[in-house]
């Protein structure tokens, strides 16, 4: 198999990884806690095996939420910039990596919309919206 590395980083730059494909899964997800940690419609997340994924700088800047309720969640950011990476899974088997953090193209696209029925009221397809080249 030659799948490429993939790298990639936060907003400042302190943090950096590589992972490679395949991945387990490759998803929007809606529920609360992706909206919640987000700030978004919804997070769009990758999970790869452990053996595929690799911090390359800043690990030490990495912080963890595990929220106590949940038996799988957590959300990562870095202590500098508060941009999302990457997380560990609590069963140390898996790295749970928000794509927008990628700075090269995955490859694949997402699958599916996870949690659909927990959507945002507001939330709106983007397919929907018309589309601008630049802000506007
Ligand atoms: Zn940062
Ligand atoms: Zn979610």
């Amino acid at each position: 198999m030659n799948d490429p590395m993939l790298k990639g980083s936060c907003l400042c730059g302190g943090v950096a990884y590589e992972m490679r494909p395949p991945f387990v899964f490759f998803h929007y997800c809606h529920c609360s806690r992706c909206r919640k940690s987000s700030g978004s419609a919804h997070s769009t997340n990758i999970l790869v095996r452990a053996d595929q994924f690799a911090w390359t700088r800043g690990e030490d800047l990495v912080k963890r939420y595990e929220v106590p309720e949940a038996e799988h969640y957590c959300t990562g950011w870095c202590s500098v910039c508060g941009s999302a990476v990457p997380w560990q899974s609590r069963n140390k088997k898996g790295y749970l990596v928000p794509v927008g953090t990628l700075d090269d193209d995955p490859g694949s696209r997402p699958q599916s919309n996870i949690y659909f029925d927990s959507r945002a009221p507001w939330y709106t397809p983007v397919g929907d919206l018309p589309t601008l080249p630049e802000g506007g």
